[in-house]
């Protein structure tokens, strides 16, 4: 399954500091636009853009983000981090649950255009799970999140066992 836009397979090259008005401005025009959507935070390419951007919802507070725009967003695994699956929706597939492998905590890192600084912050639990869900984007990895999804479904057909269970084992699996 390839959905458009074709940035959405394609990895996003870091914001060069020249450009960080230009992308700011866009990054507020988005933060405009998420506002009317059901989802916490959207990837810049998955609306055609090339920017290393992610958005967050204004809700951004609440879902324990330190910010709503994130230029040139990284994480690295975080040092009490365990392997997770998580069931996660994205806009640009809608109507599908994926399970996804996650690092249960990490760092991130960005540039903030609104305090004019680069920045790293720890996230554990959802906001590490957003977080990870937009980079992956940025990255252009999305048909991993699909295969993950289609492995899971699998292993509870096969096996008759609720989605935890299947969780579970592919985690232990992951681990060997
Ligand atoms: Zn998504």
């Amino acid at each position: 399954m390839k959905l458009e836009p074709t940035e959405l397979y394609t990895k996003c090259k870091t914001v060069k500091e020249k450009d960080y008005k230009e992308v700011f401005a866009y990054g507020l025009a988005i933060s405009q636009w998420i506002k009317t959507k059901k989802a916490y935070a959207v990837a810049a390419n998955q609306l055609g853009s090339k920017y290393r951007l992610m958005v967050a919802h204004r809700r951004y507070k609440k879902l324990g983000l330190p910010t709503d725009i994130f230029i040139n967003p990284e994480f690295s695994i975080g040092p009490e981090a365990e392997r997770i699956i998580w069931g996660e929706s994205c806009l640009s597939y809608p109507g599908v649950q994926f399970e996804i492998l996650r690092w249960s905590h990490v760092e991130l890192s960005y540039y903030d255009p609104r305090e004019k600084e680069d920045k790293k912050y720890f996230l554990e639990g959802l906001p590490a799970i957003i977080a990870q869900h937009e980079i992956t984007h940025l990255n252009g990895e999305n048909e991993e999140e699909l295969s993950f999804s289609v492995e899971v479904a699998a292993l509870m057909e096969k096996k008759n066992i609720k989605i935890e269970e299947a969780r579970q084992i592919i985690i232990k699996e992951e681990g060997k």
